[in-house]
């Protein structure tokens, strides 16, 4: 590896110059430390001290320049969670004349994003706060390219899931254990920090019960375009879009099975009972009986995924369009409660079709009060405890990541309850999956309507008219629309409520509830397809 960190590839003296002379440089993006990652010319890392360091010159610069608020908490958050204690970045600050006393500078020529991966062995962890975060904040960096190095500083080792980070770029990650192997001063010639946050949409309960983000700023077109990349390099080819006759005849179900816990007991008779029930072939699949790749070609044309709550779920955003995801919960785990996944599945765009399943039967459930805790055990809790969980039907509430009675509900194997299961699907999965060929909708919104007017005219001492006009959106002419609608909102000025009206015209007269002599506030947009809303027009101001 110090071989491939070739220092040949520049020239370790000008780089050696580059840096006292100039020492760091830093910019960021983001009001707070929650938003922000920032760039780096020569920002360097101690491997003894484990610290980064930020030298100062005659031209270093630092912006934001926060002062001590860099530690009012941290510079940035260095994994895409948000504001963890156990995940932010800072440096110390040394005079680029102290350079002259420490040991000889090893230069990392790769422009190098540099961040910590959450919980690099679970999978749903390794998607959604991993993969995903790095997809797209190389994205937002031209230069964090094919050839980026990624450094991970969190001080885990690789994890079961290194080769999904392998893919994201040409180059091999390097990870906080491996930094000191190339000496003890480490000078990165051109980096990134931190993290976009902007594809997560799960919150895990550190502070308030676990649940969607507020505000959601990622649809199923990113989702997908990050999944056919990674397919893409996984050389797995899509079967996404048009489909052939040979393999619209061979729909299948996927059950995405666990086979260390939370076990589904019955799991040959659910295969045949789903099989029976949709008339398709139905297969498993498990992480520890395949290969991560091999899961993702199956799950991708697959029409249906059956599983547990859990991780491996994450695995639905490799399913095309239309499909159905089935999360089956654990007896008095409520599912409404825990949705990543089906959060997911109903992220705009992302059409695909979820339900969820959860075993009311406290006979059909098998639970593991011995086990160590963190596998649900409750042997160590007082008896009172104990008995208190369980004589309970449904977990309360509770924040993230031990509460017992949560660990120990959702640890449970689940004899699942074919008849109630198959209720539930039917109730909900309206049309037969991935039938109706799934096409993505159109997701372009209108333009604002263009000349905006209205006309008054006072027909009587109690009676006026309003008439609306104006053109269509200036790029509806070239787009082909199913329906066109257009809303009104007429505000008496003054008046602090307003009438909405949906109206199919480019014009109307409002005769009911104008009044003469009265100014009104006009506000005119355009519909796509019940749904896409345009902007409002500037606000018209009409005096009958
Ligand atoms: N896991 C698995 N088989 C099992 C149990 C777990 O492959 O029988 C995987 C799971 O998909 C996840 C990791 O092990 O990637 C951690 O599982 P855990 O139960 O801790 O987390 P959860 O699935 O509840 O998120």
């Amino acid at each position: 590896q110090s071989q491939e960190l070739s220092q040949a590839r520049i020239d370790y003296h000008t780089a050696l110059l580059a840096l006292q002379e100039y020492g760091t440089r830093m910019v960021c993006t983001g009001k707070m430390h929650t938003d922000r990652i920032c760039r780096f010319d020569y920002l360097c890392y101690c491997t003894e001290a484990e610290e980064f360091v930020f030298f100062h010159s005659n031209s270093s610069f630092m912006l934001p320049n926060l002062g001590p608020r860099r530690f009012q908490p941290a510079l940035l958050d260095l994994s895409s969670v948000e504001d963890h204690n156990t995940q932010y970045f800072n440096f110390l600050e040394l005079p680029a004349a102290a350079l002259k006393f420490m040991p000889k500078p090893v230069f990392v020529p790769d422009v190098t994003l540099i961040l910590n991966r959450f919980n690099p062995d679970n999978l749903m962890h390794v998607f959604h706060d991993d993969l995903l975060p790095i997809f797209y904040t190389m994205q937002q960096y031209s230069d964090l390219d094919d050839e980026a190095r990624l450094v991970f500083m969190e001080g885990w080792s690789e994890g079961a899931h290194f080769d999904l980070y392998r893919l994201l770029s040409s180059k091999q990650p390097l990870l906080k254990e491996q930094l000191r192997n190339f000496g003890k001063l480490m000078c990165f010639t051109k980096s990134y920090v931190g993290l976009s946050k902007m594809t997560t949409w799960y919150q895990y309960g550190f502070v308030q019960p676990q649940g969607p983000k507020a505000n959601i700023l990622v649809s199923g077109n990113e989702i997908r375009q990050f999944s056919s990349s990674l397919m893409e390099k996984l050389n797995i080819t899509t079967r996404g879009g048009e489909k052939s006759p040979a393999e619209e005849k061979d729909e299948y179900i996927v059950v995405f099975s666990r086979s260390i816990n939370r076990l589904i007991l019955n799991e040959a008779e659910l295969i045949l009972a789903l099989a029976q029930e949709f008339q398709m072939r139905a297969v498993t699949v498990s992480l520890e009986e395949q290969t991560f790749p091999s899961i993702v070609k199956v799950i991708s044309g697959a029409s249906i995924l059956v599983s547990m709550h859990g991780a491996q779920l994450v695995s639905s955003l490799f399913l095309s369009r239309g499909a159905v995801v089935v999360e089956l919960f654990p007896y008095a785990v409520n599912p409404e409660q825990y949705t990543p996944y089906k959060t997911l599945a109903s992220l705009p765009g992302m059409d695909l079709q979820y339900v969820a399943w959860r075993n009311m039967v406290e006979e059909n459930s098998v639970a593991y009060p011995e086990r160590p805790w963190e596998q649900g055990g409750i042997a160590h809790l007082d008896k009172e405890e104990q008995e208190h969980i369980l004589a309970s039907k449904e977990v309360p509430r509770h924040l993230c990541c031990r509460n017992p009675e949560w660990l120990y509900r959702i640890y449970q194997d689940t004899i699942v309850d074919i008849p109630s299961l198959l209720e539930a699907l039917r109730a909900t999965v309206k049309t037969k999956p991935n039938l109706k060929k799934a096409k993505p909708a159109s997701t372009v919104h209108p333009g604002q309507v263009r000349e905006p007017q209205c006309q008054t005219s006072v027909q009587a001492t109690n009676e006026a008219k309003l008439t609306v006009s104006w053109q269509i959106p200036w790029n509806l002419k070239y787009l082909k629309v199913r329906e066109v609608k257009y809303e009104v909102w007429i505000q008496e000025q003054g008046e602090n409520t307003y009438m909405p009206y949906i109206l199919p015209h480019q014009n109307y007269t409002f005769s009911e509830n104008i009044k003469p002599f009265t100014t009104y506030l006009v506000w005119v947009r355009c519909i796509f397809n019940k749904n896409l809303l345009g902007p409002f027009a500037d606000v018209l101001t009409c005096r009958t």
